[in-house]
This record gives C-alpha cells, sequence and structure tokens, in this order.
C-alpha cells in the first residue's frame, strides 16, 4: 500500500469474526468510513444520519455532491426510517411491496420519496432516496449492529473500477478510510440494479441502471418498465448513468462476437473474451470454428496464463460467472501495462445487459 506523508490515515483491515464486526460498527457509530463487502461489490459505509460522516465519504472517493448515494439497510424497519411509503400511490405500494417480497434481499436497489430527516447530503439535494438491502450475511449485520441505515457507495475512488475484492479497495482507498472488512471476493460482482419508484404520474418505474437483478425478472413480476433515459451533459438522471464511469486506466475497445474471432494477436494487447469457447476458438485461429461456441471439446489450445492478457469472463460460457469476474478481470488487465485492452460483448439479455452497460460505460474516456 502507498503510504504518502501528509493527511494519511492507517486503516485498519479487519476479517468477518463476531469481534471484528462489533469493531467496525462502534467506527460506523462513532462517524468512521468503513469499508464492506456485500453480494454485488464493497460499498464504503458512514452512518446515513450523520452529515459530517457522509461528506467524508464525497472527499474519500472524489465523488461529485450531485452524486447520491444508496443507503444500506438490514430490515424492513430501515426503509421507513428514510423514505415515505405513504407518499406513494396504492398501486405503487403494492407495486413495491411485490417487488420486496420477490427481490430483497439482494442487488436491487429502489428509488422512493426521501424522509426530510435523512440529510439532503446523503441523497445529493434530491427529494428521493435509493435505498436497498443486501442480502450478503456481514452487510446484513454490520448494518444491524451500527446504525441500522449505512450509506454506502461503492468502495473505489469516483470513476474507476468497482471493487469486488478487499485488495481492490485497499489499493484504491487504503489510505483514506478508517476500517477494511476482508469478507472474500463479492458473489455477484455487479453492481445492483436502480428502479425508481418515485414518480407520482401514470407512467410505468423507470430503469435508472442496469445491475445485479435482470429487467426480464422485473418485468416478469410488475410489467413493462420505462427506460432512463441518459443524458449527456448536466447533472444526469440518475448519475450511475454518467456515460463514462468504471473505467480502467487503459483504453478499452469493443467488440462483437463476429470481429472478436478475428482480431490479430498483438502482444501489448489485452483480449477479455466472454467465454472459454469464445477464447479458445480465437486461439486457434480464424476460419477453424467458425465463430461459434463448442463444447470446449479436446485437444484444444492450452488455458492461457493468468499474467498473458488472454482472459475469459467465464470459462463455461455462464453469464453469472461472468458478470462476477468482470470487474477482477478488468482490474487484472488494467495492471498489465498494455497498451489496450479489447473486449468481448455479452448477449444483451438478463445480467449479460448490465456486463455490457460497465463495458461501454468503461470503454468511455472523458
Ligand atoms: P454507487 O453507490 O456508486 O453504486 O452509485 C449509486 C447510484 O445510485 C448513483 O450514482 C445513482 O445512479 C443512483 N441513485 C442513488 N440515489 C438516487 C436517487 N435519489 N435518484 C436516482 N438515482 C439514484
Ligand atoms: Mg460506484
Amino acid at each position: 500500500m502507498d503510504i504518502g506523508p501528509a493527511a494519511v490515515k492507517t486503516m485498519l483491515r479487519l476479517n468477518t469474526s463476531a469481534a471484528d464486526l462489533s469493531r467496525a460498527a462502534d467506527i460506523l457509530k462513532g462517524g468512521g468510513l468503513v469499508a464492506f463487502p456485500t453480494e454485488t461489490v464493497y460499498g464504503l459505509g458512514a452512518g446515513g444520519f450523520n452529515p459530517r460522516a457522509l461528506a467524508r465519504v464525497f472527499d474519500a472517493k472524489g465523488r461529485p455532491r450531485f452524486d447520491p448515494l444508496i443507503i444500506h439497510i438490514a430490515g424492513i424497519e430501515g426503509l421507513e426510517r428514510v423514505a415515505r411509503l405513504e407518499a406513494l400511490s396504492a398501486p405503487r405500494r403494492g407495486m413495491l411491496m411485490d417487488l420486496i417480497r420477490a427481490f430483497w434481499p439482494g442487488p436491487l436497489t429502489l428509488v422512493l420519496p426521501k424522509r426530510p430527516e435523512l440529510p439532503g447530503l446523503a441523497t445529493a439535494g434530491l427529494s428521493s432516496v435509493a435505498v436497498r438491502f443486501p442480502s450478503h450475511p456481514v452487510a446484513r449485520k454490520l448494518i444491524a449492529l451500527s446504525t441500522g441505515a449505512v450509506a454506502a457507495p461503492s468502495a473505489n475512488p469516483f470513476g474507476r473500477l468497482s471493487p469486488t475484492r478487499a485488495d481492490h479497495v485497499a489499493e484504491g482507498l487504503g489510505n483514506k478510510i478508517d476500517c477494511l472488512i476482508d469478507g472474500g471476493p463479492c458473489s455477484i460482482g455487479i453492481e445492483s440494479t436502480v428502479l425508481s419508484l418515485a414518480e407520482t404520474g401514470e407512467e410505468p418505474p423507470r430503469l435508472l441502471r442496469p445491475g445485479g437483478t435482470s429487467r426480464e425478472a422485473l418485468e416478469a413480476l410488475i410489467g413493462p418498465l420505462a427506460a432512463g433515459t441518459e443524458k449527456t451533459e448536466g447533472t444526469p438522471e440518475s448519475p450511475g448513468m454518467l456515460k463514462s464511469h468504471y473505467a480502467p486506466e487503459i483504453p478499452l475497445v469493443l467488440h462483437r462476437p463476429e470481429e472478436m474471432s478475428v482480431l490479430p494477436r498483438n502482444a501489448d494487447e489485452g483480449f477479455l473474451f466472454s467465454s472459454g469457447a469464445a477464447r479458445n476458438a480465437w486461439l486457434r485461429g480464424p476460419g477453424s470454428s467458425g465463430g461459434t461456441e463448442g463444447p470446449g471439446g479436446t485437444g484444444g489450445p492450452q488455458k492461457p496464463p493468468a499474467d498473458s492478457g488472454i482472459l475469459a469472463l467465464s470459462e463455461s460460457g455462464s453469464v453469472l460467472e461472468a458478470a462476477a469476474n468482470l470487474f477482477e478481470s478488468l482490474h487484472r488487465l488494467d495492471r498489465l501495462k498494455l497498451r489496450l485492452i479489447r473486449a468481448e460483448l455479452l448477449p444483451e439479455e438478463g445480467l449479460g445487459a448490465a456486463v455490457n452497460d460497465r463495458l461501454r460505460r468503461a470503454s468511455l474516456r472523458d
């Protein structure tokens, strides 16, 4: 870890024992910043009702103050402390209850009318609040033991790749936060879906950010969703929709499978394939597989070593595994000092849409 001179903090690194979690909860209650694992990515937690702690989150991340935080709760009581459910129409409230029953705890963030008691800093001055009930047992325990409402954006410097392992947090924010709980790699690995129920009009709920809960699963339960419109200038409707976000240091170029399969191999370029089959077909050379994913087969090429810069998001082609490996793979390629990273897009459905969304943002430069 890089220990610079002034304004440097010593970060306490803890594990997930009961004693460590109660220590971390005390730090949160005292206004400190604690990074903790969730099923999506690591969060940088601060007491949701503590304006000083909230201000420190923005400073530590270098996050613009117009970018609101997600409040993490550990039970339905927490929801009522931060959101005005009574402000919703009866059909909207019914929809909310259906969503909660089906998807909480889990990777779905719901945007709802905000309670005035919650500091405006948490929501960047918006009259709505984003709330999530994570399923990760460590996150749930920490939230319950501390303030019951923990504001937690992803634990990375603003605009950089999201952290899916404790070491990613230590590298990015190690000297700016008080404590890091190492709970191992995140199982979902991609941020939560953000769905807004806050509008009072007749239009359907709006999908503000694709993520760990698929659009298809939401629509099967509550019907068609409206899309959040991507804004290119001014304050975005949902700042997670800022175009350049989640970016590696090295330029990233995206390819459809048919383009990816015929790219020449360059030693100063990294290659991120969607599946082991796609990578193997490419390693065998153009024309050998017609670009379709075979069963892996026998006599295929050797899996390249991890530091070769040739990676597959999932050996088996599982989209769940691809999402879980996305940020770790980009972090890894980023460290190899390559000139360029080339990544293959996934089919645009289910979690694949969320993976492609993160890849597209990562490929855009400010
Ligand atoms: P992060 O915590 O880094 O995953 O980012 C949280 C994201 O949630 C923000 O960047 C927004 O996109 C979204 N968000 C949080 N609060 C609101 C809100 N009140 N209205 C709309 N989107 C929100
Ligand atoms: Mg983030």
